[in-house]
């Protein structure tokens, strides 16, 4: 990568990575196209977030009939696309109370202060939730805090307290960490930037069972296994296990910013003036989160994703066993592991080969394509991979 490059077309830009110099100029389902023309086959999609890869019709279309209608209307106002939004995101859940937002990070702080506030009123001013280590739950102060990353909760001090931490997977560790001031655990079904760590099965079922049987809420981040990531709609289904509270973010818009935060309707206990935002159910948004969840939940496209992914674990599971690496995932969601700490040699190697994969740790490489993500494509996947892998 050209450092001295990248400085100069970015003078302006916040460094807060390192990005190729390389401008990303257009998009069309698994493929991205910068300004040199060169073409890359995208299996990051922003982090999990363009669901149905670049610019999918089905999103262009919704948008172009909603920017002629309204763009926002602000909070005061009901709208119909958020209205709609939020019923069918109801219905789809069992989970009856909808506040729409930007961001997983918003997202999440909807729900520790809706906890928070039903810990106020039903608990005795419990407060605490209890998150697990190497979790990723955003980037604003409290979600810092609430991450699991290591460091991340001493990085701007002083820390938002209220986060106690136990290792990820462990329900008896979280049946020993509850106390009085405990109104809440909180998890990702499967840890996402931690590298995809699959729990052991039957994990979320025992939590939900534990938090039944002490009294407290079980709260899911779905921000990035929701919307079909990981197989079902909400990966939460594999098991069974309904959340108390669940927050949505990345695939919700297929690359828009739109989140969503949802509640029991028994735990959705705000008051009037509690919380709000200011693009919270925005009409556009939420127009083209609502297009993209009518497909999503169609038979045919529930088809597509799943003949989509048994070819991307057959194809995936050829290769870890091909160059001797850890294979774990679900669905539209993958990582392999390196025997070494090469990811990001292999993942830059990948790059100047055309292919567009994330390093999420120093030994992990994790893949997260469009749900649609076609035969032909993990062919493709599979060339470049192969090649990016190999020694030398
Ligand atoms: C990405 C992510 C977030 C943060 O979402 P932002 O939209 O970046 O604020 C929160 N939780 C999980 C599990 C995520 O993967």
């Amino acid at each position: 990568m050209d450092t001295a490059i990248v400085e100069s077309a970015t003078a302006h830009l916040m460094q807060l990575n390192v990005r190729p110099a390389a401008r990303m100029e257009r998009g069309f389902g698994s493929y991205l196209w910068d300004t040199s023309g060169r073409r890359y086959l995208d299996f990051v999609q922003a982090w999990a977030v363009n669901c149905l890869g670049h610019s999918p019709d089905v999103l262009t279309h919704a948008l172009q009939r909603q920017l002629e209608r309204v763009v926002h209307v602000g909070g005061a106002f009901h709208n119909q696309p958020a209205d709609a939004l939020a019923g069918r995101l109801a219905a789809l859940s069992g989970l009856s109370r909808v506040f729409l937002a930007c961001s997983g990070a918003e997202a999440n702080e909807a729900a520790v202060k809706l906890a928070r506030k039903w810990g106020q009123k039903h608990r005795g001013g419990a407060f605490e939730v209890i998150t697990t280590y190497d979790s990723f739950h955003g980037r604003t102060l409290a979600m810092t805090c609430a991450s699991g990353k290591p460091g991340f909760d001493r990085a701007f001090p002083p820390a938002v307290q209220g986060f106690p931490k136990v290792p990820y997977g462990d329900v008896a560790a979280v049946a020993d960490a509850i106390g009085e001031r405990t109104v809440a655990v909180m998890v990702e079904p499967i840890q996402g930037e931690a590298g995809v760590v699959v729990p052991p099965p039957g994990y979320l079922r025992a939590l939900r069972a534990l938090c039944d049987e002490r009294g407290i809420l079980l709260l899911l981040d779905e921000v990035q296994t929701g919307m079909a990531r990981t197989g079902p709609l909400f990966a939460h289904q594999h098991e069974g296990a309904v959340p108390d509270i669940m927050t949505l973010g990345k695939g919700l818009g297929g690359g828009l910013p739109i989140s969503a935060m949802l509640a029991r309707e028994q735990v959705a206990c705000f008051e009037l003036g509690d919380h709000g935002g200011t693009f919270s159910g925005h009409a556009l948004l939420s127009a083209g989160a609502l297009a993209l969840l009518e497909l999503l939940t169609s038979e045919s496209h529930t088809a597509v994703r799943a003949r989509s992914a048994q070819r991307l674990e057959a194809s995936l599971g050829q290769i870890a066993r091909e160059h001797g690496l850890g294979l774990r995932g679900r669905g539209h969601l993958w990582a392999l592991v390196l025997r070494d700490d090469r990811a990001e040699r292999v993942r830059d190697r990948a790059f100047e080969l055309g292919l567009l994969i994330n390093a999420a740790r120093p030994n992990v490489l994790r893949l997260m394509p469009a749900l649609d993500v076609n035969e032909r494509e993990i062919a493709e996947l599979g060339v470049l991979l192969r090649a990016a892998l190999a020694p030398g």
